[in-house]
């Protein structure tokens, strides 16, 4: 159990504020016991200092309310969002970071997710975040540890007439931020894949240094470098609440204990709305429960297809291993709403024809391809379809990431430094993080885009 349980710490006072603690009984004097430095930081120059000279309370006294243990960041989440992001801060030196998983690292979508690595995206923040993301998963190894399981397959989008000026305006926009991406006839599209059935298909967008990853892998290589940079990470911990503290810290309660913090970040996917509401702070995410089916295909299909998405019948395929290919839905709406996330479920028969029908109808070989298994996964769906990220302004000190929408496990790397950039310096360089102010759900100003086009992630 953690040391800090039943211990009895005295404080000494200095001028209003305490400048060291003294421990009594059994603490470990290994732990931490004083103040975390981005923590004192604050109190020096901030909130806490307001707290200190009005009253002496203290760093992390809260109107005569029990102590808590400190830290410097809390974040709250084991997916990649929270792994990315912890490692980055516990490596940018933020001091002691804690991450609290209630169940597992990778439990909630990160462990389900297709882990399509791709740059097709409408708006210039995005393109440039999935850059980010799409440079770490190749060199993954090297930067953070570990194997992300990255392979660079190729990432082929079927573009029907309706949406071509949309696609072009993409690729001149990653064009223009040195993406290896291009517009392709049908004609070009046969000969990068001569299987594919170009039914109402009217051009392509391609983009060779793409694919897929791993999101399992990729979570765990985070938590594991975050451990290594220093980080704390408790798994089996449910947050319950978290509350502004008096003096300008944040409570992060939980059954194992409170932690007060200088910052907390909310990485919790659909289970952030509930935390944020407690503050008063809109944040509408629906769970849609999105199936996936896995096919084997036939043998005398050859080498693996590249990840293809399909805006013509909105699907996508991407390859598993040599054999086998996963399909899934395009939109993100696509599936029931289901609250009850945490239970694994089937997908219902219906879904499973709808995946497997369109695979066929694409590739007219794999007619035949045998249904391996199904599962389904959770997506947190905003209601523009983009995430929440940065600060929370009605609660300083608190960070939000979450309500990805089905799109954010290719965003993860570029997530973990923007909050660790926010967090420690209080903007980011790697994208305009403004666009996804959560502050845009209460006044009614969401992200707009192409119709039918930009706004819809393709996984
Ligand atoms: C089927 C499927 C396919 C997808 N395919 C793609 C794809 O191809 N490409 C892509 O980019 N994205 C894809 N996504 C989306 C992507 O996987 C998610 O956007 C991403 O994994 C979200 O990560 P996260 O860390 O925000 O959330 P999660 O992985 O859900 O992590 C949140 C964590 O918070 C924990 N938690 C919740 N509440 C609490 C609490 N109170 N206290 C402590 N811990 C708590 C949960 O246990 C969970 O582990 C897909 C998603 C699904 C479901």
């Amino acid at each position: 159990m953690f040391w800090w349980f039943g211990a009895i710490l005295v404080w000494r006072e200095s001028a209003g504020r305490i400048t060291q603690p003294v421990a009594e009984a059994d603490i470990d004097l290994t732990g931490n016991i004083a103040p975390p430095a981005l923590y004192q930081a604050r109190i020096e120059t901030g909130r806490g200092a307001e707290c200190a000279a009005a009253g002496g309370a203290g760093w992390f006294l809260d109107g005569g309310a029990e102590m808590a243990e400190t830290a410097d960041v809390v974040v709250i989440g084991g997916g990649c969002i929270g792994t990315s992001i912890a490692w980055q801060l516990a490596g940018r030196g933020a001091g002691r970071v804690v991450l609290l998983e209630k169940s597992g690292i990778a439990a909630g979508a990160t462990g389900w997710s297709s882990a399509i690595v791709r740059m097709h995206y409408v708006h210039e923040p995005l393109i440039r975040m999935a850059l980010f993301g799409r440079r770490m998963f190749e060199n993954f190894a090297d930067e953070v540890g570990g194997d992300c399981g990255f392979r660079r397959v190729g990432f082929l989008v079927l573009v029907p007439q309706h949406e071509v000026p949309v696609a072009r305006r993409v690729v001149g926009a990653q064009k223009g931020l040195g993406i290896d991406a291009t517009m392709l006839s049908p004609e070009e599209i046969s000969e990068i894949e001569p299987r594919l059935s170009l039914e109402g298909v009217a051009a392509g967008t391609w983009e060779p240094d793409s694919g897929h990853a791993d999101g399992t892998g990729t979570a765990s290589a985070f938590a594991q470098a975050a451990r290594q940079a220093g980080a704390d990470l408790r798994i089996g911990v449910e947050v319950t609440s978290v509350q502004a503290v008096d003096g300008g810290s944040i409570r992060v309660a939980t059954a194992a204990g409170d932690i007060e913090a200088g910052s907390v970040v909310l990485a919790a996917g659909y289970r952030t709305s509930a935390l944020l509401k407690r503050l008063g702070v809109e944040l509408p995410i629906k769970p849609v429960r999105h199936s996936i089916a896995v096919v084997e295909r036939s043998a005398a299909f050859g080498a693996p297809h590249p990840v293809v998405s399909d805006r013509v019948q909105r699907g996508y395929y991407r390859p598993e291993g040599s054999g086998l290919a996963l399909l899934g839905d395009h939109d993100p709406l696509e599936g029931e709403i289901d609250h009850d996330i945490e239970t694994d479920k089937p997908p219902p028969p219906d879904a499973i024809a709808r995946l497997t029908g369109r695979f066929a109808a694409r590739f007219p070989s794999e007619a035949d391809a045998t249904y391996r298994r199904g599962y389904t996964g959770v997506y947190d769906t905003t209601p523009d379809f983009q995430p929440a990220l940065g600060a929370v302004k009605a609660v300083p000190g608190l960070y939000v990431a979450a309500g990805f929408s089905g799109h954010g496990f290719k965003l993860s790397p570029a997530v973990g430094r923007m909050l660790s950039d926010v967090v420690l310096d209080g903007d980011t360089q790697v994208a305009d993080i403004s666009m996804f102010r959560v502050e845009r759900f209460a006044e009614g100003k969401l992200v707009a885009a192409p119709e039918g086009y930009g706004t819809r992630s393709l996984a």
